[in-house]
């Protein structure tokens, strides 16, 4: 059982319809929504958003748009700055998205699908 607190690096980012997907420095991997991604941006602007403005009532143009990844880029080994589609910029760090997602309960096929890659990004 790997402590949630280990400073983990990523080894290999990579995007795809829907999801980004992380390998870590100990070759454990996930698959993180988009979606949720961008929920758990934790920014001054996102944190301050009023529930009117949460994407669950977005239209599907704005919402397909505001979760298009534009670029993926490293911030020290700590973390990475995520770029949507609407240039909102979200910088997340690995141990925070990590220990966030594994606290949800989603089918592990949603967290472990490394099926069918589109696009790749290396950082
Ligand atoms: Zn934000």
């Amino acid at each position: 059982m790997q402590s949630l607190t280990q400073s983990l690096k990523a080894k290999k980012i990579s995007y795809r319809e829907g999801f980004l997907d992380l390998v870590w420095s100990d070759s454990s991997s996930h698959s993180f929504p988009l979606r949720w991604l961008r929920e758990a941006c934790a920014c001054a602007l996102c944190l301050e958003r009023s529930p009117a403005q949460n994407l669950s009532q977005l239209s599907a143009e704005a919402l397909g748009v505001r979760l298009r990844i534009q670029k993926i880029e490293a911030v020290g080994n700590y973390g990475m700055a995520v770029t949507w589609g609407d240039r909102h910029r979200s910088i997340f760090a690995f141990d925070r998205i990590r220990s966030e997602f594994e606290a949800l309960e989603l089918p592990e096929h949603l967290k472990r699908d490394f099926s069918s890659k589109v696009e790749e990004q290396r950082v």
